[in-house]
């Protein structure tokens, strides 16, 4: 019995069968997922889940595939942490984080989307993949279509870090850089789907693919010992997965995983330069202007023109959050103090989580006594330029190996 039932319009609610769909043919919604939760309810438990492996499948009745997964079996079930150091910086008590900086195999929250994704697109019966991307999509894509025998067409800004680019062509994908933003680029990737017939994750299986951000959000309620949070921090591009995370607790109400109702506080985060649903928030509007022309140093949330930006401004006022547009400067010295306090290295999509973490502290829109979890979503290997042009990390002493020489150092930096 199949627990995907098939699609279903999110406006005027008009069900599709299963297809590679992403718009509704009468009204241009989006399309969604919809899923039997009687069964799915009959078929799992805690007990249930806790005896499966530790990757993102142990959820696998709520993600929407048919058969076994056959791409990114590993991906997820990323550590979950208290995180004391960096909650005393910032007047925290109860301070959490989930880090997929450290996710398999690229080492970034997407891995979870594109192990769902390229599963559905094989069954499907696609051989080529695709995606428009910021950086991350590209390398998961890149990295899973590799392990998967599938070719992968990858397209993205052409002003991308190099760690995205090299991550990217190191597994053999087809890269091609477009001059032009990420809405430049996802308007040339929507005619090529349409015209070469590719699986595009992000565009004719984006309902599929989004659903893979949920287990982001089981995973996290689960870790916190089947407990919500009562505040998170999220960071946004699309604004895609600040609404599955909220999905997810949802469904593990539905399904008898948790009690409900859901108070959690959802917070976003964009960078200044680009910060579309972040002004929709702040202006207390419902509909967000799109950022003509994005400038960041998060690249990877750089997009002006969010496709889930209408219901992730939803989300956030129903929820009683707020948000925050940290700087560049803010952002690299969200990463650093992250880095300095709890051991971790994000990229900038990190240091904006952080940057506007620490706004919404100080402006007390988080209570300092609530559970705090922030979302980590991708490593700081990747954003290294980030760093050297914001800092001086590229400064440091070389002294001859010599032990006189490491004394007259040892001694001339305690004096300084
Ligand atoms: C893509 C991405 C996000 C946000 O994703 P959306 O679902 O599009 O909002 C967050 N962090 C990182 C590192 C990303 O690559
Ligand atoms: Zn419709």
């Amino acid at each position: 019995m199949a627990l995907v039932k098939g699609l279903k319009c999110r406006e005027c609610g008009r069900p599709f069968e299963n297809a590679p769909i992403h718009v509704c043919e009468y009204c241009f919604g989006p399309l969604e997922i919809t899923y039997d939760y009687d069964e799915i309810k009959r078929r799992i438990s805690r007990e249930v889940i806790a005896s499966r492996p530790p990757n993102m499948w142990r959820y696998r009745e709520l993600l929407p595939i048919d058969g076994d997964p056959t791409v990114g079996q590993e991906v997820g079930f990323t550590p979950l942490f208290r995180a004391d150091r960096l909650g005393k910086a910032l007047g925290l008590k109860n301070l959490y984080i989930k880090n997929d900086a450290v996710n398999h195999p690229t080492l970034s929250f997407k891995d979870r989307v594109v192990g769902v994704a390229l599963s559905k697109a094989k069954e499907f019966g696609f051989t080529t993949v695709a995606c428009a991307s910021t950086g991350n999509l590209a390398n998961s894509v890149a990295a899973n279509a590799a392990r998967a025998g599938l070719e992968a067409y990858v397209f993205m800004p052409a002003d991308l870090e190099q760690g995205k680019i090299i991550g990217t062509r190191i597994y053999g994908a087809h890269l091609i850089g477009i001059s032009g933003n990420y809405d430049d680029v996802n308007r040339l990737c929507s005619e090529i789907a349409g015209k070469y017939g590719w699986a595009f994750v992000n565009i004719n299986i984006r309902p599929y693919y989004a659903e893979g951000s949920k287990s982001f959000g089981y995973e996290l309620v689960e870790q916190m010992g089947w407990k919500l949070p009562d505040e998170i921090v999220v960071p946004m591009a699309g604004g895609s997965l600040i609404t599955k995370i909220h999905k997810s607790f949802e469904e593990m109400i539905r399904v008898g995983l948790i009690r409900g109702p859901v108070g959690t506080r959802f917070h976003g985060a964009q960078g200044s330069g680009c910060a579309p649903i972040v002004a929709a928030v702040k202006a207390r509007m419902d509909f967000f202007k799109p950022v003509k022309d994005p400038k960041t140093v998060a690249k990877s949330l750089a997009i002006g023109n969010p496709a889930d930006g209408y219901y992730a401004i939803r989300q956030i006022r129903s929820s009683g959050g707020w948000a925050e547009d940290p700087t560049d400067e803010e952002i690299v010295e969200g990463m650093k103090l992250l880095a300095r306090t709890e051991g971790v290295f994000t990229e900038t999509a990190g240091g904006v989580t952080i940057g506007a973490l620490k706004r919404l502290a100080a402006e007390h829109r988080i209570d300092p006594d609530a559970t705090v979890v922030a979302c980590i979503t991708g490593n700081g290997l990747k954003t290294l330029e980030a760093i050297t042009a914001h800092s001086r990390v590229m400064e440091y002493p070389v002294i001859p190996a010599k032990l006189e020489a490491f004394d007259a150092y040892f001694a001339s930096s305690r004096a300084a």
